[in-house]
């Protein structure tokens, strides 16, 4: 078990190579998909936008239609499209902002799921010219945090390319007075990385009111890092929001 190779019939299906149905089939990842968008918008981290993807092979990638609710999100919600767009299964069209994932999985071959997002607590923070700090333990999976210097929504491929650059090989980035982008080796990884970020980020808001705030040392971070970026960490956070799921 572990290794899995993309069957050769049937886009997205995953298999085992032992012939076992592992997790990951095409019904499984929309569920799981779903379940991080509803978790979000139970986290208030997205609202009635925003959007989540996973990809499937080189070319196209599983995302939520524009126009479902968040909140009530099914697997038929979720629309398969490729990368300019064209839907290629689904009851709707992908989110205007298709091009940001569209722009990430063209960039970056190692990443399998995108999330975005428009969270209050690290957008106040782009929207005074506060930098992100490393203040809390597993905000610091994500720093240093780049940013887009411009708001505007990521509506076609100059952006999406602009965002991708700021991006680089980091996991996430933040784009100023607009949101977030978080992206994982899959979408659980995405999930929990949206999480760590706004936590980090409405401490570091609320400590500023009462004074300045300690950052993390290089060797703390180190630390961290080396403690808390795992697997079995990111699924326990993913299963602690899953309890609480409505
Ligand atoms: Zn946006």
């Amino acid at each position: 078990m572990g290794f899995v190779a993309r069957a050769s019939a049937g886009a997205g299906q995953l298999v085992d190579i032992h012939g076992d149905n592992m997790a990951e089939t095409e019904q499984q990842l929309k569920q799981q998909l779903v379940q991080c968008i509803r978790m979000l918008e139970q986290a208030d981290i997205i609202d009635y936008n925003g959007h989540a993807s996973i990809r499937v092979g080189d070319d196209r990638m599983y995302i939520n239609i524009g126009t479902c609710q968040r909140s009530l999100l099914t697997v038929a919600d979720i629309c398969t499209i490729d990368m300019e767009g064209n839907v290629i299964e689904g009851n709707g069209k992908p989110p205007l902002e298709f091009h940001l994932h569209a722009g990430i999985y063209r960039a970056r071959p190692d990443v399998k799921a995108v999330v975005h997002a428009h969270p209050k607590w690290s957008t106040f923070l782009t929207m005074v010219g506060k930098s992100y700090a490393p203040v809390y333990a597993q905000g610091t999976l994500v720093y240093p945090l780049p940013m887009l210097d411009s708001p505007n929504s990521i509506n076609n491929k100059g952006m999406a390319d602009r965002l991708a650059a700021t991006l680089a090989d980091r996991p996430a980035a933040i784009m100023k007075s607009h949101g977030a982008v978080l992206v994982g080796k899959s979408i659980v990884e995405a999930f929990v990385l949206a999480n760590y970020l706004e936590e980090n980020a409405y401490r570091q808001y609320m400590a500023l009111q009462i004074g300045k705030p300690y950052c993390f040392n290089d060797h703390e971070i180190a630390m961290c890092r080396e403690k808390l970026w795992n697997d079995v960490l990111f699924k326990r956070t993913w299963d602690h929001f899953s309890a609480k799921l409505k």
